[in-house]
């Protein structure tokens, strides 16, 4: 009884729990007869496709409610698979179900409005006791959704591969060969290009070392490494070898690439061939250098013309110069006059054209000395303050307070310019003023703790002015804006070319502002290192002077200086000889370098005018064989005294390596000659002006200077009671200063004591050396009581 009782309840709660899932409104269930007909209908099967029950049980079968398209290639699909034939309609929506087989397939079922959806069907055969089909059970689930998110990914593969091959034609397409590897320096992936600059296939070049495609391996795993340790290289240049022996040169750029989590995945690297490009750069450097060939063609034959003229040219001014000095008629005077004025200009012209070949082909280089800026301006002034002063124009100088005029740099190229420019305003200004600034370089603000100065300098003038048409222009070689001027002036267009090129090597620039009948303004900038300390002296000197020649007084020497004169041009001989009688020396002459060599050996002199281009032996060959003998015989060196017309410094540099003391250029003007030789000649204790009581020897037609010494000496004296005061105060700086221009100027007026006593003095305020300063000042007392008794 009990028993029946749970039976019953057991198949009460099965029956309620088959028909709550029978009537889930999420699966459609649908069961038919054993021919298909529909015999129930449940709930999810109403919702899902629009019928009611009642509309389809007894009434149609599940293959009226499906895609026929599709029940059609069902059924043609089964045939094919189970070999048997099988009708397109409900038979092939259960065979295999009808057959035992599990059978789940997606159909497309139709709503009673016509539209559609994708189901997933799952088809069962119902069986009775005897195992015989008595129905089918079809349960559906919608798979609308499941479709939609399918063909979105589908969506998305086919972007993903649309975007693959996008970059694939990008890198397919690059010029460069490209190149993937591993943090190894393993292959990962190439392109076409790499294909082709290696000669191997995509297969062959994945997975294989990277190294193994250059001539260099060692460089490209250097190369991979480099990548890695610094993140990035750039033109790095290697030759890679293909299959077939071709080399080829690539630069090669490349970076490291990561992941996501920036996890380092490899390097990625773009080889560009160079070949071209190296080649062009050849041909470029070829090309280059056939230019700077030329140039140097040009600045030879320039010096070289330049020391043909220069030869004769020697003879012609010097010769001019004698006859000067000769009585003359008023006539013959006026004739001289305009000889020595064509000389001097065809000289200009000859140096201006050598200078430019020099700075052209690089040899023009810069002293950098110590100089005081304001004895160069100034002097500069003077020398140039007769020609203004001939047309009637004021020349003022105004030097900014703030400079500090102690520097270093090449005074002389500075002159030249300074000379180039006031020259220029005085030749092209009739009435009015000449005026020269010198200021800080307002656009380089004074970078005084950095040991260099900037200086602007400008010279003004009231003159015709520029059209502005010619301000750049005028800076180019052989440039004028109106040749009836150079007619009446002179001039060769060279100046600004020639000064543009120097104020570069300054590190400046030099530029024009002008009103046409207002006058113009020439600037120029330039950079000096500060004047601390003195820079070495040059070795040996190259002396050349073509100002008019100043009065110089020379020391009285106790006996007259044995010169020998080696020159075989009859023309020079007469000139430097009649130079030579004017000093007072005593003159041998050797008429080559062989006779020269017999005469310094076997006699003693005390300097040797040696000329370079001589018959038989050359200067260079016996200053040569000169030095040999004096070494093997331990005779202290003779000062030779080149004398050429090389001006360039190969030529220079050619005598002094042959052992010359120093080189002087023809045209050699007398004071020119005489200075080098005072300097060079040994100087004996007995030559020292303060023991003779003669006079000091005056080599000038003027003896201006002469009446200047008892002044000069007289200021000496205040220098003493000055170097007293200063020190007190401690003014070093007074001190110096006062050394310094008593070094510049003693040895000038034949008191080289002074300049040494100077020289001292400087020294020592450098030092801030007291106890040297009073001796040095106690030195110059005695010195200057010394002369007092000679002079007396
Ligand atoms: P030049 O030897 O002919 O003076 P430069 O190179 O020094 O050669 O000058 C070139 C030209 O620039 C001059 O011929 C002249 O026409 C012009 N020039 C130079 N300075 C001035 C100036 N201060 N005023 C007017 N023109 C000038």
């Amino acid at each position: 009884m009990i028993n029946k009782v749970r039976t019953e309840e057991a198949l009460l709660k099965a029956g309620a729990l088959q028909n709550a899932i029978f009537n889930s409104a999420n699966f459609s269930s649908i069961a038919t007869d054993a021919k298909g007909v529909i015999q129930i209908f449940n709930v999810g099967a109403e919702r899902m496709l629009g019928y009611a029950a009642t509309d389809v049980i007894n009434k149609i079968t599940p293959a009226d409610i499906s895609d026929p398209q599709e029940v059609i290639a069902r059924a043609k699909a089964l045939t094919a698979e189970l070999k048997t034939p099988i009708t397109p309609g409900f038979e092939a929506l259960v065979f295999k179900a009808s057959r035992g087989i599990e059978d789940i397939y997606e159909l497309t079922y139709i709503r009673q409005d016509g539209s559609r959806f994708p189901a997933v069907v799952s088809v069962t055969a119902l069986r009775d006791g005897e195992d015989l089909i008595i129905g089918y059970l079809l349960i559906g689930t919608d798979n609308t959704a499941r479709k939609q998110v399918e063909e979105e990914r589908m969506k998305l593969d086919q972007r993903l591969r649309d975007q693959q091959f996008y970059t694939r034609s990008l890198i397919e397409s690059h010029i460069d060969a490209l190149m993937t590897t591993d943090p190894q320096g393993i292959i990962t992936d190439v392109n076409k290009q790499m294909e082709a600059l290696t000669g191997c296939t995509r297969d062959e070049l994945i997975g294989a070392p990277f190294k193994n495609y250059f001539t260099d391996p060692e460089l490209a795993e250097a190369g991979i490494k480099r990548v890695l340790s610094e993140k990035k290289v750039t033109n790095y240049e290697l030759t890679a070898r293909a299959r077939d022996g071709k080399e080829t040169v690539v630069s090669y750029n490349a970076t490291t690439f990561y992941d996501r989590d920036r996890m380092l995945q490899g390097v990625f690297a773009a080889a560009r061939d160079v070949t071209e490009r190296n080649q062009l750069d050849l041909a470029l450097g070829v090309a280059k250098e056939a230019a700077e060939d030329a140039n140097r063609a040009k600045s030879d034959f320039l010096a070289r013309m330049s020391h043909e003229i220069r030869t004769p040219m020697n003879s012609i001014i010097g010769m001019a110069d004698l006859l000067w000095d000769t009585p003359l008629s008023q006539e013959q005077r006026e004739y001289v006059q305009i000889f020595r004025k064509a000389g001097g200009q065809l000289l200009g012209l000859i140096n201006d054209i050598l200078d430019l070949s020099k700075v052209e082909s690089g040899q023009l280089l810069l002293e950098c000395v110590e100089f005081d800026l304001g004895e160069v301006l100034s002097s500069t002034i003077d020398m140039m303050a007769n020609r203004a002063q001939q047309k009637g124009l004021e020349l003022t100088l105004h030097i900014d307070p703030e400079i500090s005029t102690l520097i270093a740099g090449d005074p002389d190229r500075l002159r030249q310019v300074l000379i180039n420019l006031i020259g220029n305003a005085i030749k092209f200004t009739e009435k009015g003023a000449v005026t020269v600034w010198v200021e800080p370089d307002p656009e380089n603000p004074d970078p005084a703790n950095l040991g260099t100065s900037a200086l602007r300098f400008a010279v003004r003038d009231t003159g015709i002015g520029l059209p502005e048409e010619a301000r750049e222009s005028i800076f180019a070689p052989y440039a004028q804006v109106d040749t009836s001027t150079t007619r009446k002036f002179g001039g060769t267009g060279l100046g600004l070319a020639i000064s543009r090129r120097i104020i570069e090597l300054m590190q400046g620039r030099i530029w024009v502002e002008s009103t046409m009948g207002n006058g113009s303004t020439f600037y120029f900038t330039a950079q000096f290192a500060a004047g601390l300390k003195r820079s070495n002296p040059p070795q040996a000197s190259s002396v050349e002077d073509h100002s008019a020649a100043p009065a110089r007084i020379l020391p009285a020497r106790a006996k007259a200086l044995r010169i020998l004169l080696a020159e075989d041009s009859s023309d020079n001989l007469v000139l430097i000889q009649s130079y030579l009688k004017t000093g007072g020396y005593q003159v041998d002459v050797a008429c080559n370098g062989a006779v020269a060599l017999e005469m310094v050996i076997s006699g003693s002199y005390d300097v040797v005018l040696m000329d370079v281009q001589m018959p038989v032996m050359d200067g260079y060959s016996a200053t040569r064989q000169i030095r040999q003998w004096e070494t093997e015989n331990q005779v202290a060196p003779v000062p030779i005294l080149a004398l050429t017309a090389h001006a360039l410094p190969e030529g220079v540099s050619k005598s002094l390596d042959a052992g010359c003391t120093a080189h002087l250029t023809k045209p050699i003007r007398m004071t020119t000659l005489i200075d080098a030789i005072e300097q060079h000649a040994p100087v004996r204790a007995s030559d020292d002006p303060v023991f003779v009581s003669k006079d000091p020897v005056v080599v000038s037609e003027d003896m201006g200077l002469a009446s200047l010494i008892p002044g000069f000496l007289l200021n000496r004296r205040q220098d003493v009671a000055a170097i007293a005061i200063a020190l007190e105060q401690s003014d070093y700086e007074a001190v110096r200063t006062l050394g310094h221009n008593m070094k510049g100027s003693g040895a000038g007026y034949g008191f080289a004591r002074i300049s040494e006593i100077g020289a001292s003095l400087e020294h020592a305020a450098q030092s801030r050396a007291t106890g040297e300063i009073r001796t040095q000042a106690g030195e110059l007392v005695e010195y200057l009581d010394g002369l007092h008794v000679a002079c007396d």
